[in-house]
């Protein structure tokens, strides 16, 4: 539909949120709490990538070799999660579990140890314990463990409730349930001015962000492609029985015999156990995952044979080619002067009233109020040098022709 013949949605807002998970609401809760009037656009918010996630905001634990810039920007989130969170209460879970890295075997342990030491090189804190001081720390872990140490910076939320606490504050009036179809651009195609939604009408706003996660790739109307793939994990969730609580007070993660797994205490008393990582195309629940994940989380604790698994999850979490998200303004590739030269970065000018953020991977829960932060400083008209490695048209290398033949109006 030609954007002049649409139904034009009778508000125009400051910013339009396109998706409602963690990072799109994280991102609505920041920009409304600068004053802003703020509209999220998600058929069904919370029930992507979030709802799955075990909530663990492991910039320490979760660091990975080369990983430097992403390493800056986690270490920046973890940093601004409590004053985030300090508004929603106690509403989003508990910021003060400590982690315990534990090794299945001596195989285990020396790959541990040369993850200690990468996390200790860059002076991430993390504190060895013996066999004996992680049991008096945590004394269901079993005794065959072969070794383990402290993180106690990592910490964990509930994404659910993070979800539920942000859509109550944000206000029914301040979420449509529909989805968005594309971008709504002005007719000089330099500038978007809104969202066209599934029912024909435009939402229009000063800024639009984006931030569905995977849903991404379908929105048409983007100025680039956006290299997003789904990276499936399986996660359970246990009921610990009274005579058994507390299984664990820590956020227990593991290798066993080279498999990672992870256990997450909840303060209700659940348990969340996670998570596979597979790119075999399936949002089915593995059995093999399932499996697997059980009899590795018993292998360092023994008493996860005596809980109730109520439920399994899988999900997909938006991948990157370097694991790192897309976030930020998107350049205008087709500008005058801005024809590629094969590999030269463009020098086209920003696209106004568009921001994206998505491609979180496995940190989108923790990297929530780094994205809230970021957007914001954009919507304010500061952009921070340090986060420009993140710019989601980096990948970018030939001019994207979408934003022409959609959503134009007048
Ligand atoms: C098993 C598993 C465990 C994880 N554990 C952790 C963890 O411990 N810590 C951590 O930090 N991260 C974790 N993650 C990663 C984390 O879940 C993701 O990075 C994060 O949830 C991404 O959030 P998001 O808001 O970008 O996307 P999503 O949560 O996927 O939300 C996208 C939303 O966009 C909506 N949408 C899609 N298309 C449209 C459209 N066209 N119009 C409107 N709305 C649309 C969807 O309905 C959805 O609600 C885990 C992920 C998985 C799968």
């Amino acid at each position: 539909m030609d954007g002049r013949d649409a139904v034009t949605h009778p508000a125009e807002v400051d910013v339009a949120v396109v998706g409602a998970g963690v990072v799109g609401l994280g991102i609505a809760w920041e920009a409304a709490c600068s004053g802003r009037r703020v509209v999220v656009v998600d058929p069904a918010p919370g029930t992507g990538a979030s709802f799955a996630a075990a909530g663990m905001l492991a910039a320490v634990s979760e660091y990975h070799y080369q990983e430097e810039d992403l390493l800056g920007l986690t270490l920046e989130s973890a940093r601004l999660w409590p004053g985030f969170a300090r508004p929603l209460g106690t509403e989003a879970g508990n910021l003060s579990t400590p982690t315990l890295c534990v090794a299945g075997d001596a195989a285990d342990r020396q790959a541990l140890a040369d993850l200690r030491a990468v996390q200790e090189a860059h002076g991430l804190g993390v504190r060895p314990l013996t066999v004996r001081e992680a049991r008096s720390l945590e004394p269901m872990l079993a005794p065959a463990i072969a070794g383990a140490f402290e993180i106690t910076a990592d910490h964990q939320v509930d994404p659910r409730r993070l979800v539920a606490a942000i859509l109550a504050r944000l206000g029914t009036g301040a979420v449509i349930r529909q989805r968005a179809e594309s971008l709504v651009w002005a007719g000089d195609g330099a500038r978007v001015v809104g969202v066209r939604l599934a029912d024909g009408s435009e939402l229009r706003a000063g800024e639009t962000i984006v931030a569905n996660g995977l849903g991404a790739r379908e929105l048409a109307g983007l100025p680039v492609p956006l290299p997003l793939r789904p990276v499936y994990g399986d996660i359970l969730r246990l009921r610990v029985p009274e005579s058994l609580r507390p299984l664990v007070t820590a956020t227990v993660r593991g290798l066993v015999r080279g498999k990672p797994v992870y256990l997450v205490p909840r303060a209700d008393g659940t348990l969340v156990i996670g998570a596979t990582q597979r790119e075999d195309g399936s949002d089915a629940v593995s059995a093999g995952g399932v499996y697997e994940l059980l009899r590795d989380a018993q292998a360092l604790v023994p008493a996860v044979a005596e809980l109730e698994l109520y439920e399994t999850t899988a999900r997909a979490r938006p991948g990157t080619p370097d694991n790192a998200p897309l976030l930020g303004r998107v350049a205008a590739r087709w500008a005058p002067g801005a024809a590629d030269d094969g590999g030269a970065p463009p020098h086209a000018q920003d696209v106004a009233g568009l921001i994206v953020a998505t491609g979180f991977f496995r940190h989108g829960v923790l990297l929530t109020p780094a994205a809230a932060r970021i957007c914001v400083d954009l919507l304010d008209g500061r952009a921070d040098e340090r986060w420009h490695a993140f710019r989601p048209d980096r990948f970018a290398r030939v001019p994207h022709e979408t934003h022409a033949s959609y959503g134009r109006t007048a």
